[in-house]
């Protein structure tokens, strides 16, 4: 099977160093395959796109080198709205999914609170559809962290696939991205590790092929917090790409030469495809200080 591998942001602000972590491994990661390496533009959600941020993750990353092939994918386009709807309406008819008219805050402010939409009819004029989950265990391999095996009636339950505002949840179009993209190797931050198993489910029920997939362990902070745009972790200084990039190269275990960030960008990323070694990922990074 051919590779085709994807860098799939959501542009609710710009890329930082973590991103940019994830970006490239899976850059490597294709291009030491001779796959293709896709852009999708998550912006799903768009009162939470950032305005002016989807131009700053692409000059983010032509800065860095990662040069994608084609043109890239949005979430936000017409075309896409109607693949989900049309993966919603299978979904639907495959009897797997209920109208639900709770709040989220009814399910944030209690932890054991029931909702029993599923067994009546609802008749609010806002609600978000909700896929029933098995009671059964998905398995999911990565080639980086641990397989798993979650049940997801038990650890999960039933999930959102559109919200009451209408707009399609994650969890539903990036299944259906990856699958319209022909997606075959996922490689991406391990913040969505536990959700692999509810993708890879979808994934079944829609007929679509699984991808493989590697999760990037997290990138902390000092004080051990996950780096992301809501802790403000600094925006990439396109002034010092190839510091940034052999510290990212040095985060992702790969052995750099000696006085490596005196190199091109170019250079440094001509190298690492030639000696990308995904096994030398470490299980935990530190967020180089200095960065911050
Ligand atoms: N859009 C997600 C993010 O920016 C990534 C989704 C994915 O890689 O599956 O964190």
């Amino acid at each position: 099977m051919a590779y085709i591998g994807r860098f799939a942001p959501t542009p609710s602000g710009p890329l930082h160093f973590g991103s940019l972590v994830a970006a490239l491994a899976s850059y490597l990661d294709a291009r030491a395959n001779q796959g293709l390496w896709l852009l999708r533009i998550e912006d799903l959600d768009p009162p939470r796109t950032a305005a002016g941020s989807i131009d700053a993750i692409l000059r983010c990353l032509e800065a860095f080198g990662l040069h994608w092939d084609g043109e890239p994918m949005y979430q936000s386009q017409p075309q896409r709205q109607h693949a989900y709807q049309h993966a919603l309406d299978q979904l639907k008819q495959q009897q797997r999914v209920y109208a639900c008219a709770c709040s989220r805050a009814q399910f944030t402010r209690d932890a054991n609170y029931l909702c029993t939409c599923a067994q009546q009819t609802v008749t609010s004029a806002q609600v978000a559809q909700r896929v029933i989950s098995p009671n059964q265990v998905v398995y999911t391999d990565d080639l980086i962290l641990p397989a798993q095996s979650q049940n997801l009636a038990r650890e999960v339950g039933d999930f959102v696939i559109q919200r009451k505002d209408q707009l399609f949840a994650y969890q539903l179009a990036v299944v259906v991205d990856d699958a319209e993209q022909g997606i075959s190797h996922v490689i991406r931050g391990s913040d969505l590790y536990d959700q692999t198993p509810r993708q890879v489910w979808l994934q079944q029920c829609l007929g679509y092929p699984q991808p493989t997939y590697a999760h990037i362990p997290i990138i902390t902070n000092g004080q051990g917090q996950k780096l992301s745009k809501q802790n403000l972790a600094q925006a990439l200084e396109l002034n010092q790409t190839s510091a940034l990039l052999s510290e990212a190269l040095e985060r992702l275990g790969q052995a750099t030469p000696c006085d490596f960030r005196q190199a091109s960008v170019s250079q440094q990323l001509e190298w690492a495809i030639q000696h990308w070694d995904i096994h030398a990922i470490p299980a935990q990074m530190q967020h180089p200080d200095a960065f911050v």
